[in-house]
């Protein structure tokens, strides 16, 4: 058999759903529309880590020659209708950047294992645009939503590449969108009209970049997230699958019943989002890190997304966590409880917002103090 066969067999007996490979060139397409967009992914571009420079794998590895692209289904359990609209999908299944001492990240290790017994180099810290190597390598096409599609698990996949010194067979390129003609759902749905184009996304409109890139230290971003965004997160604490449950691609995948994930089924149990704004260390190791463990490791977003989220919710019930954590020590659970008890309102909001100013020292938060209780006067 070929080394290509032997790799395609390989992958797909330890589960991946789809395998294909490619060249290691260049995506230049990649480069030119992600320049093309000026400041929209400015932030993307002065990255430390250099993301756009794994567009072009040779700059990095220069014995780079094929590119593997492995589709996993994510959506092969059933989620909990309770954590569906707080957690997106791909975060529940703890599948993307899981470490290799988890199940998820234990498959990719065993691809990595794999190539390597057969003699193959392997590239490490090459940032690869995961959905342009997955059309090029014909794994999957592209939806107006920018997600990456795949027939059958349509975008609830997991891409991930793996560059390699060998050269293989490569599969016929799939670069197309295979959307409806005329079909806008997602650009519909979307809460904050991020898809501003079809293929076009601003990602400071996006809710799932709103809650989890806004953190103070990485350029061009802080951990501001403008009040008429905050919003529209509802009670989204990590992801928005919004406008992948809206698309007709997905029907399939969205209707078909799947049998429960005893973990998930547990820690849905357990999670609570006044439980998330507190923040103890056990709930964060047993009910947090599951399933939020990519992108934010200071807790304090975490707790600002579930402000955010209990402030949405409207419910006085929230009241007495939201006065507890303006008295929090970290200055942005307590500006983001503000604006929660602004946005639930009423007389006791409005008492513990006056209190609280009263003894508020932080600039910032004084200004979300002052800005609960102006924008929310008729409420209050
Ligand atoms: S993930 Fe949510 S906010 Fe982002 S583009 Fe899709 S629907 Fe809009
Ligand atoms: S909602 Fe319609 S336009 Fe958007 S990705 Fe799905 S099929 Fe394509």
């Amino acid at each position: 058999m070929s080394a290509t066969r032997d790799i395609k067999d390989f992958a797909l007996d330890i589960g991946y759903s789809q395998v294909g490979i490619t060249s290691a060139d260049s995506f230049q397409d990649h480069i030119d529309a992600v320049r093309s967009r000026g400041e929209v992914y400015d932030f993307f571009v002065a990255d430390p880590r250099q993301l756009l420079k794994g567009a072009e794998p040779m700059a990095i590895m220069d014995s780079a020659r094929s590119i593997i692209s492995l589709a996993w289904d994510y959506a092969q359990k059933d989620f909990p209708e309770t954590l569906l609209g707080k957690v997106g999908r791909v975060y529940q299944a703890r599948c993307y950047n899981a470490p290799p001492d988890r199940i998820n990240g234990a498959r990719y290790q065993l691809m990595l294992d794999f190539l390597a017994k057969m003699g193959c180099e392997v590239g490490k810290g090459i940032f690869i645009p995961e959905r342009r190597a997955g059309a090029r390598a014909g794994v999957t096409t592209f939806g107006r939503n920018n997600f990456a599609y795949t027939g059958k698990s349509g975008s609830f996949i997991l891409l991930s590449s793996i560059v390699i010194d060998k050269e293989l067979e490569y599969d016929a390129p799939t670069y197309k969108v295979k959307c409806p003609k005329d079909c806008t759902a997602c650009m519909d749905a979307c809460p904050t009209k991020a898809i501003y184009e079809p293929l076009k996304l601003n990602p400071r409109r996006c809710l799932a970049f709103n809650a989890f890139w806004t953190q103070d230290g990485r350029p061009l971003v802080t951990s501001n997230i403008p009040p008429e965004i905050r919003e529209k997160m509802g009670t989204r604490v990590h992801g928005c699958d919004v406008c992948q449950e809206a698309c007709p691609r997905n029907a399939a995948k969205l209707k078909a019943k799947y049998p429960e994930d005893p973990f998930l089924v547990q820690l849905a149990k357990e999670f609570s989002l006044p439980k998330m704004l507190e923040m103890t260390d056990e709930f964060y190791q047993r009910t947090i890190h599951p399933i939020m463990y990519n992108y934010i490791t200071d807790k304090k977003y975490l707790r600002r997304n579930a402000a955010i989220a209990l402030g949405n919710t409207g419910d006085r019930q929230h009241i007495p966590v939201l006065a507890k954590a303006m008295e929090d020590s970290e200055e942005l659970v307590r500006g983001y409880s503000a604006w929660a008890l602004g946005r639930i309102g009423g007389p006791e909001a409005r008492r513990i917002l006056e209190s609280s100013l009263k003894r508020e020292n932080c600039g910032s938060v004084m200004d979300e103090i002052k800005a609960a209780l102006a924008d929310s006067s008729g409420s209050l």
